[in-house]
């Protein structure tokens, strides 16, 4: 059985990586979503949002779990008996980063393979901080988010703004 986590902040889940949670759904036996409790990031969302998010546009994926961690991703993958970890690749700009983590990730766990999926065309230029900047100034964000996590994230706004 082949088990894959894919890692990331998800503040909040956006269309692009729910683009690839289904794909990596599609061709891994189960997929566990990692969600970072990473405050030093000062996320819009609490860990609990970003995971209740992420379970709702996710119900329809039964290989699919979410969970959250904070640490090392190779600490999570091996927890979860993971062989891969799964990464989205949007342009160039993601490209250098991601390989110098998948290389020292690969130096302290060798068992575990990174493997990245191109974004799909029409999601590479979105990203949730990009989302977010546009409702915060009160852009319209349908086109990049499931309705239910649109709606949490104009909720989100109208009470920062009161
Ligand atoms: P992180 O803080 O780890 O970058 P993100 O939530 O921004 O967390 O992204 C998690 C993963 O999803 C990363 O591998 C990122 O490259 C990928 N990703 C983000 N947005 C997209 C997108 N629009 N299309 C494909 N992959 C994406």
């Amino acid at each position: 059985m082949t088990t894959a986590v894919y890692p990331g902040s998800f503040d909040p889940v956006t269309l692009g990586h729910f683009d690839i949670i289904m794909r990596t759904s599609q061709t891994m036996d189960r997929v566990v979503i990692g969600v970072l409790n990473n405050q030093a990031k000062k996320p819009l969302f609490t860990v609990e949002e970003r995971v209740e998010m992420l379970k709702s546009v996710t119900q329809p994926f039964s290989n699919v779990e979410i969970q959250c961690f904070d640490g090392l991703t190779i600490d999570f993958a091996r927890k979860n008996h993971a062989q891969v970890i799964i990464r989205g690749l949007r342009a160039v700009t993601d490209f250098e980063y991601e390989l110098q983590l998948a290389q020292t990730n690969r130096v302290i766990a060798p068992e575990i393979d990174t493997m990245f999926l191109a974004t799909s065309l029409k999601y590479s230029y979105l990203s949730s901080s990009i989302v977010k900047e546009i409702a915060s100034l009160g852009g319209e964000i349908g086109e990049f988010l499931h309705p239910q996590v649109a709606e949490k994230m104009l909720d989100k706004y109208a009470r920062l703004k009161k």
